[in-house]
């Protein structure tokens, strides 16, 4: 079913019927056609996850956020940071809380995944992904509060 409503978490508005979580779906299709957003993979789910943030552990989210940062602002590569997360969760450590517990809360944010996937236009995807992350990064204070 086309959705017509706005995601309760992240604000993103529909596209074309496309629901935010249909949106990353539609995004994450298009690396298959462009090498270097491919190459932004984990910028992408770790972009969306940091908005979507009810349905993580709080020791997963503190996890994420670090491994964003790594990425970001010290060019840690997905590589690495996915060994480091396959260390940290090897044991029986929760990612996900039980769907009971998740309490999703609406945030208003400069740009969603709804500003990165433009149907029609995967071109400049790149550039849109790193100012969405950009802005996810420069309210990271809020979102941790
Ligand atoms: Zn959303």
């Amino acid at each position: 079913m086309p959705t017509t409503e706005t995601c309760a978490e992240c604000g993103a508005p529909p596209i074309e019927g496309f629901n935010c979580w249909e949106q990353l779906g539609a995004l994450i299709a298009w690396e298959y056609n462009d090498p270097a957003l491919h190459a932004q993979h984990f910028l992408v789910v770790a972009s969306y996850n940091l908005q979507h943030p009810a349905q993580f552990t709080e020791m997963a989210l503190e996890q994420l956020w670090m491994a964003f940062n790594d990425y970001l602002n010290h060019g840690v590569s997905a590589a690495e940071l996915r060994q480091r997360a396959a260390k940290t969760y090897a044991g029986a450590t929760r990612v996900l809380r039980p769907e009971a517990e998740r309490r999703p809360q609406l945030r208003c944010w400069a740009m969603t995944i709804a500003d990165v996937y433009l149907p029609e236009q995967p071109a400049g995807a790149v550039e849109r992904l790193w100012g969405w992350a950009r802005v996810i990064q420069a309210n990271q204070a809020v979102t941790q509060a």
